[in-house]
């Protein structure tokens, strides 16, 4: 099920336009518009689930998470961050659900 007014749902219908780096049935990953480091891509489900915590289905949670393994791998990735905004206060500013994937640089910790 998609969101006519979501940004996301928008990018994985195609009608709006992403660098999409990889796509599967049940994700697409694309590189975010403001990259925070050199590899910033974004994993997101091609069905409209507002975050994680509202994630109610265990089978599209474990492909989700499976897809963000696949496009580590398609990308040859070996050392990366993954974050997962949820909720305002955490910095969501995008409510559809998406795992960030960080790499090429070294990152700091803790995260601000
Ligand atoms: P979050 O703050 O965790 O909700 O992450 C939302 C991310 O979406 C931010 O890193 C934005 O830079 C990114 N973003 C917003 N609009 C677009 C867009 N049109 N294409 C790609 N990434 C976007
Ligand atoms: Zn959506």
């Amino acid at each position: 099920m998609q969101d006519p007014g979501c940004l996301f749902c928008k990018i994985v219908a195609g009608d709006i336009p992403a660098e999409i780096v990889f796509k599967n049935e049940v994700v697409t990953a694309f590189r975010d518009i403001q990259p925070q480091a050199p590899t910033h891509v974004l994993v997101v489900p091609n069905v409209h689930v507002a975050s994680f915590a509202q994630v109610e289905d265990p089978g599209l949670m474990q492909a989700v998470w499976c897809g963000v393994q696949q496009v580590t791998q398609h990308l040859g990735l070996t050392d990366y961050r993954l974050v997962v905004n949820t909720g305002a206060e955490a910095g969501q500013t995008v409510f559809h659900w998406h795992v960030h994937i960080l790499a090429g640089r070294a990152l700091a910790w803790p995260p601000g």
